[in-house]
């Protein structure tokens, strides 16, 4: 099977429909033992060290796998995307092009999903038939999701699932059968009480050991959020393909993030969020903006090339942990 990266999330359906298997490249690079090779290997070709290291990742894997063909989101993300993705093309590598509309008009989402059917030679009743499929996937991390809330699953459960539903880790059927399987382990447990929920807002993490360090100082992440979009829960208001991107919050302006942000702080009872940024990208910058938004406190702590939690912002998480361990008694 051909293999195709991609550097976000994108529609997968339309490419499963035209034959390939999907390959994200940030869960190479984050997962790997050795991922501060493929930050070497970019550095090592001129991209600057004032640079996220999420692009560098991306690149470093492109080269060491070999990887040959790579859809690249022209609109809806970030300009170092769309920088990398011309590096990648000067390199040989062929890029198919994807945009999530500046719009974010229905006609024009519309239009770009076409435009992608279109490259790839699917029809539109080819990529429905797939999207059916995978949703039956998207059931079971709904699942996920619930098991987290009612204290069952664990956060960093809930983020390696969800976060790995941008290419159902390259097969969705044995991504399925390892999900169920999980799910009935998950539901055998005794379910754990935390003294308080947190949301976790941003990009995914670098340091995967923030969950457990949560964990172990009395606070739970009960919601991801970008990862949950990345699993498109809300796809059974979802008419079709078109409406499913459409509604699709992380590639769209912050307010429109905001108004699900919100929706689950209440839900799910949530009493903090934090704020993930990385260093050198511009989503810095909406840390003014999600602070001033939401009426839950907010800590922003920043990720560069270190793969786990540094002293530093340990103390920052505790402090803050008691912080609303001390507000909840006070309430009371
Ligand atoms: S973290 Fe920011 S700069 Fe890095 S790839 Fe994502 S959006 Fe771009």
């Amino acid at each position: 099977m051909k293999k195709i990266g991609i550097t976000t999330t994108v529609p997968q359906e339309v490419l499963i429909a035209a034959g390939y298997k999907v390959i994200d490249l940030n869960n190479i690079f984050v997962t790997s033992n050795s991922y501060m090779e493929y930050i070497d290997i970019a550095e090592k070709d001129g991209f600057p060290k004032s640079m996220c290291a999420w692009i560098k990742g991306l690149y470093g894997v492109c080269v060491k796998e070999g990887i040959e063909e790579v859809v690249g989101v022209i609109e809806g993300d970030c300009s170092n995307t769309r920088a990398l993705v011309e590096v990648l093309r000067l390199k040989g590598i062929m890029v198919y092009p994807f945009a999530y509309p500046n719009s974010h008009r229905l006609e024009d989402v519309k239009k770009s999903l076409d435009d992608f059917m279109y490259i790839f030679n699917v029809k539109k009743s080819d990529v429905e038939d797939v999207r059916s499929r995978l949703n039956k996937v998207r059931e079971l991390l709904i699942e996920v999701d619930n098991l987290t809330v009612e204290g069952y699953a664990t956060g960093f459960e809930n983020h390696l699932y969800l976060v790995s539903s941008s290419d159902f880790n390259g097969d969705y059927i044995e991504f399925e059968a390892m999900l169920r399987q999980k799910i009935k382990e998950i539901k055998e447990r005794e379910r754990r009480e935390y003294d308080v929920k947190l949301a976790y807002i941003g990009v995914p993490p670098m340091m995967g050991d923030i969950y457990d360090y949560m964990e172990s100082i009395g606070a739970k992440i009960v919601y991801n959020e970008v990862q949950r979009e990345f699993s498109f829960p809300r796809f059974k208001e979802n008419k079709d393909i078109y409406d499913q991107y459409y509604d699709y919050t992380y590639p769209y302006d912050i307010e429109f993030r905001l108004k699900e942000i919100k929706k689950q702080i209440k839900e799910r009872k949530i009493d903090g969020v934090i704020h993930y940024t990385q260093a050198f990208c511009y989503r810095g910058i909406e840390d003014i903006i999600v602070k001033s938004k939401l009426d839950v406190p907010v800590i922003n702590i920043e990720g560069d090339k270190l793969n786990e939690l540094d002293a530093r912002t340990k103390l920052r998480l505790e402090a803050f942990v008691d912080m609303l361990k001390d507000r909840k008694g006070w309430r009371r």
